[in-house]
């Protein structure tokens, strides 16, 4: 039976200081992986590669705004420097900006599509570049947004972006398939973490939860079969999926 163990597997997970991503690292280097933990803050970062290693993981910590080309480019050179050749890519990093449409600035549209579209696109690049050039399969792993399928209202940079994420996955899975190598996304539902905070533990985002059909927000454990799914052997024959995890939320009718 294929499995879900990655032990001698490389993974880099960008936005792995904080929230999802910090979790994504922790199923990883559970299930066996050797994982990167990238991201712009050195110290959430070498926190969360301490909570891998304390349990006997093999992590490291990069820094990287997946923003930027050069960037992104050293953060990889940094991961392959100190656990070896990736296998697996999770293109986690995200912001959004809650603004009505006609308040948002270019500035806020630049920088939510910039980190969570054009983030996830150099850091494909830079990795598929490296495994076509090594001849090695690889996995890719893009965090979407339940926002790509069922937009709300405030966040349109983010709709926008997260759309254009779903859209790159099944392009990259198109183009990498006959290279062994899968695109596939999560489209996660609401999970409280930094970014929403706030706004779930509203008025208006409990109203919101208490539409969810499993009745609650998402646990960030929630996630993790899907996650380990994608990443290893029993997801072989997967690609360019989008796999919602978000307590039916997508299917809802109100
Ligand atoms: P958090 O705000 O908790 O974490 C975001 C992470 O992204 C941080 O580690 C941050 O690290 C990193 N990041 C932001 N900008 C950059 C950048 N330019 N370069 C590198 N890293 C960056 O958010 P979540 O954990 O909630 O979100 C994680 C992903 O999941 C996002 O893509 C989000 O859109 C998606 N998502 C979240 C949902 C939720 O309900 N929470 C629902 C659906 C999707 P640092 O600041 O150190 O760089």
């Amino acid at each position: 039976m294929a499995t879900f163990d990655l032990t001698g597997r490389v993974a880099l997970v960008t936005g792995a200081s904080a929230g999802l991503g910090r979790h994504f690292a922790q199923v990883l280097a559970g299930a066996g992986a050797a994982v990167a933990l990238a991201a712009r803050r050195r110290d959430r970062l070498d926190e969360a590669v301490r909570e891998i290693t304390v349990r006997g993981g093999r992590a490291a910590a990069v820094l990287c705004d997946v923003t930027a080309a050069e960037s992104v480019r050293s953060a990889v050179d940094d991961a392959e420097a100190a656990l070896g050749p990736l296998d697996i890519l999770v293109n986690n990093a995200g912001i959004a900006i809650s603004r009505p449409l006609l308040e948002h600035s270019e500035a806020d549209w630049d920088a939510v599509v910039d980190t969570n579209l054009k983030g996830a696109w150099l850091m494909s690049r830079e990795v598929v570049e490296r495994w076509v050039k090594a001849g090695r399969p690889g996995r890719i792993i893009n965090i979407a947004s339940l926002l790509a399928l069922r937009p709300i209202r405030h966040v349109p940079s983010y709709c926008a972006a997260k759309g254009g994420l779903v859209q790159l996955t099944h392009a990259m899975a198109m183009e990498l398939a006959r290279r062994g190598i899968t695109v596939n996304a999560i489209a996660p539902g609401y999970f409280e973490t930094d970014m929403n905070r706030g706004f779930l533990r509203s008025e208006v985002g409990q109203a919101l939860i208490s539409r969810i059909p499993l009745g609650r927000s998402g646990a960030a454990s929630d996630l993790d079969g899907a996650l380990l799914l994608l990443a290893a052997d029993a997801g072989a024959y997967i690609t360019g999926a989008v796999i919602p995890v978000d307590g039916g939320h997508a299917v809802a009718s109100v």
